[in-house]
């Protein structure tokens, strides 16, 4: 498999993610040479080592946000890869709120191990290069989810791929990830709305897939409530609103494109 998508966990808000319900280990992407892990939560470097792309091997490491269901184990990620720092190697890409500051959940000793950081923003590029490889990646817009947020697109030859990580809905969501034609990622926590978290539901989902048309949509970031109404039920529902083939992530799935 050359390009893939690898999921090492779907779960998703503290209930599923820190009953361990379901892994939050992250997504790992292989874009021809170039390895990427985006969002280690809990789980991840026994996913990786076991199951994925083992964290020597990988190009750079991103960070959507610093919320430990997407960041609880990044510091590991990057002591694996950089073997402790005994090698300064590897590219991170994180927010300003998560490099910096009391709150911080990447260590200055962590850090301090990598060949570059990058601190992502709206509108954010950069071309990652190996051997005959190029891969772009995007943070196109900041999301609404509390602190500093940014979700991806990546351009890898004709491939267009996004994933619009933790957010509120907002109506320039779907403009932002328009070019996702090819993949489409989105957490959605639930199929209904509850109170008042920054995420998305059903008919966020429904708004975006429907305008943004991709090949394929595949939903992660799962909640409790999702889990036992059957996610592979709600994921055929949104397919019948929508009109676009949709997939109901699962821990250690894995997607070739
Ligand atoms: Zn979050």
């Amino acid at each position: 498999m050359i390009n893939y998508i690898h999921f090492l966990g779907s779960g998703g808000s503290r209930y599923v993610v820190f009953d361990l319900l379901r892994k939050a280990g992250g997504i790992q992407f292989r874009f021809g040479e170039i390895f990427l892990h985006v969002d280690p939560g809990p789980c991840a470097l026994y996913m990786a080592i076991n199951f994925g792309i083992r964290p020597k091997d990988l190009d750079a490491v991103l960070l959507s946000h610093k919320h430990l269901d997407h960041s609880a184990e990044i510091n590991s990620i990057l002591e694996s890869m950089t073997t402790g720092g005994r090698k300064k190697k590897g590219l991170l890409f994180a927010p300003k709120d998560a490099l910096e500051g009391e709150d911080k959940v990447i260590l200055t000793y962590t850090q301090g191990h990598m060949e570059n950081i990058f601190k992502i923003k709206e509108n954010f590029e950069y071309t990652l290069k190996k051997y005959s490889n190029e891969l772009k990646i995007v943070t196109p817009i900041r999301h609404d989810h509390g602190v500093e947020t940014y979700g991806f697109l990546f351009f890898y030859k004709n491939y267009k791929i996004g994933w619009i990580t933790d957010t509120k809905y907002f109506e320039n969501l779907k403009f932002a990830y328009k070019e996702a034609k090819d993949i489409l990622i989105l957490n959605v926590i639930s199929k209904n709305k509850y109170s008042n978290v920054d995420h998305l539901f059903g008919k966020d989902a429904i708004e975006i897939i429907s305008y943004i048309k991709p090949k394929l949509a595949i939903i992660t970031h799962l909640g409790k409530g999702l889990l036992k109404y059957g996610p592979e039920r709600f994921a055929k529902e949104l397919e019948e609103k929508t009109k676009v083939k949709v997939l109901a992530a699962y821990d250690n799935l894995k997607i070739s494109f």
